[in-house]
């Protein structure tokens, strides 16, 4: 069976065509074409990683809301938060989201990975993935049993500690919770300051990390400004990419396989357009059926987070502030000759893993801590300085899904994380919270803190529960919609290839079949070294 969309141009054959060149794409890219006898093409929808904002790790926090760098997704109105639409940004640019992310440095616990393959992920425990963490990491602090050096990756610790974080970190000694140097080494549980994907005090992006070294090679090819609309068939082996560049139809075919790495919300919307998904659904949207494969797009499960804020007289905060102006031009000065300064802060500079119960075996929350007023993803605008801390929980039983608005490549899927849908997240992220608001309690805090916005100090559950419903909202992991296993249920394979068709795979955040304890670029990254391996033997 083959789907056609008439006269294309035709862009050549490759042994393989990866579609997006986020932090899986940009990996893979760069592990296949080290052979130099293995031709690769890379799509990419968004554009060139130019923009000066993406390289200093501070930009990340004032791209303007007109910025083409992000997808900017909308979610479905979120039954247990009042109705609300909620936010999903996401990158659209070479690297991907790794280009806009937070650059958090962290990769979850043992028991996340063990629990995979205790689910059916065979191959994918705590012992088969670790190689592949310290396959990826050029840690600064050098290798040990937990982390590598000399890989593509740059993993720094942060060059420039906020005054104010130093405040966050005293009244974590103050409530005597544990410390922790290394949120990936012999325990995750503790607080302290996160290493970065930096290297010399610049983001070190997928694009920087794996795709910069490989672009001249010859047998890559990276298209950007290329959406693929859907994967062509024939028999139900996989034979080519459909995509638009600009306004021209395009397209390419491959010898090998095609490789979907465009993340959780759009891998799931690209499978369906091209026929595997839900066969009721798709007969919906007049998508003939190549695969009847009803999990695609469901178990979608993202961290949901809420924030305490603070107003601050600090002349250290982060803002809109005369204190802020005073110090810029010197920042930038200081960034531009050394790569140094407040400009090399990833603004949530420190947080932890904590549990919201001694019986928890694992950390079940985990805080960010940020020297800034950032109000519902900074889109709340604030003037004068503040500070936030976030709390999320690590492992929700909530489960969404993603699905077609549409048949037409253009349309944005439906998001619906469906958050809180299981009561068990409300009542650990009300712990969450609880934490929190001692944590800035603490005497650390008095010399610093102004008026609290929305809740007042000391509010009831009833009031914070009412909170949360109104405010709380994604720490950006979505995951899952795509997932391994070894049922007949799961999307893909435990070697990522996608079930029912030839010559297709999955290689991305969509394949997670249990969202893991903390940031998620990282773990992405790990999947697509191992799936290189996997492919290349
Ligand atoms: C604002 C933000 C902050 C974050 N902070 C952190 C952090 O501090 N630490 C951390 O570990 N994680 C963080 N994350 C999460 C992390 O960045 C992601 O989990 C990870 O980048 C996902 O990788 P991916 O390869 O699955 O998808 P992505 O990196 O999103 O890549 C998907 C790529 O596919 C492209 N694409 C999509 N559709 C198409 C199409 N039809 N055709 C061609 N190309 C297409 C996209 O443009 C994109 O480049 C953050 C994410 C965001 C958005």
């Amino acid at each position: 069976m083959s789907q056609s969309n008439g006269a294309r141009e035709a862009l050549g054959e490759f042994d393989y065509i990866i579609i997006g060149a986020g932090s899986a794409g940009c990996t893979i890219a760069n592990r296949l074409s080290e052979d130099p006898s293995i031709s690769v093409c890379l799509l990419e929808a968004g554009g060139e990683d130019k923009d000066p904002l993406i390289h200093a790790p501070m930009g990340f926090a004032f791209f303007p809301s007109w910025s083409p760098v992000n997808w900017k997704f909308d979610t479905a109105p979120q039954k247990h938060l009042n109705n609300r639409i909620c936010y999903q940004p996401r990158g659209k640019v070479l690297g991907g989201s790794s280009s806009i992310n937070a650059m958090i440095y962290i990769r979850g616990t043992k028991a996340d990975y063990d629990g995979w393959a205790a689910h059916g992920a065979t191959g994918w425990a705590w012992d088969d993935v670790l190689p592949y963490f310290k396959k990826a990491e050029d840690n600064q602090r050098g290798e040990d049993n937990y982390h590598g050096a000399g890989g593509p990756l740059g993993v720094s610790d942060l060059r420039f500690n906020n005054p104010l974080s130093e405040v966050f970190m005293q009244a974590t000694t103050e409530l005597q919770l544990p410390a922790n140097n290394d949120f990936n080494g012999e325990t995750q549980e503790g607080m302290g300051y996160y290493q970065v994907t930096q290297r010399d005090g610049r983001r070190c992006s997928a694009a920087v990390a794996y795709l910069n070294p490989a672009k001249e090679r010859p047998n890559l090819t990276v298209v950007s400004g290329a959406k693929a609309e859907r994967i062509t068939f024939k028999e139900k082996r996989a034979t080519g990419v459909e995509f638009m560049q600009g306004k021209a139809p395009k397209s390419v075919k491959t010898n090998g396989e095609v490789i979907l790495s465009a993340g959780a919300f759009q891998s799931p919307q690209l499978l369906m357009l091209s026929g595997i998904g839900p066969a009721n659904h798709l007969r919906e949207h007049g998508i003939e059926v190549v695969v009847d494969a009803p999990e695609v797009g469901a178990n979608l499960q993202d961290h949901l987070d809420w924030t305490a804020l603070y107003k601050t007289s600090s002349e250290d905060s982060i803002g809109m502030s005369f204190g802020m102006m005073k110090k810029i031009l010197p920042a930038i000065s200081a960034y531009r000759k050394r790569g140094e300064g407040m400009l090399t802060s990833n603004i949530a500079e420190c947080g932890g893993f904590l549990k919201t119960d001694p019986s928890e075996a694992e950390p079940d929350v985990q805080l960010h801590f940020l020297p800034a007023l950032v109000d519902d993803h900074g889109r709340v605008k604030h003037t004068g300085g503040g500070y936030s801390c976030h709390v999320c929980v690590l492992r929700p039983k909530s489960r969404g899904a993603v699905t077609l608005s549409s048949n037409d490549p253009e349309a944005n899927p439906v998001i619906d994380l469906n958050f809180l849908g299981d009561e068990d997240d409300l009542r650990r992220l009300m712990k969450g919270a609880r934490i929190v608001e001692r944590i800035l309690a603490a005497p650390a805090f008095d010399e610093v803190k102004g008026e609290r916005l929305y809740l007042e100090d000391g509010a009831s559950d009833a009031a914070l529960e009412a909170d949360i419903r109104a405010r709380a909202d994604t720490i950006y992991h979505p995951v899952g919609t795509c997932r391994m296993g070894s049922d007949d249920k799961a999307v893909l394979d435990t070697q990522l290839r996608v079930n029912g068709v030839e010559g297709l795979r999955v290689i991305d955040a969509s394949v997670m079949p249990f969202l893991i304890s903390g940031n998620t670029n990282a773990p992405t990254i790990m999947i697509a070294e191992k799936a290189a391996d996997m492919i290349k033997r």
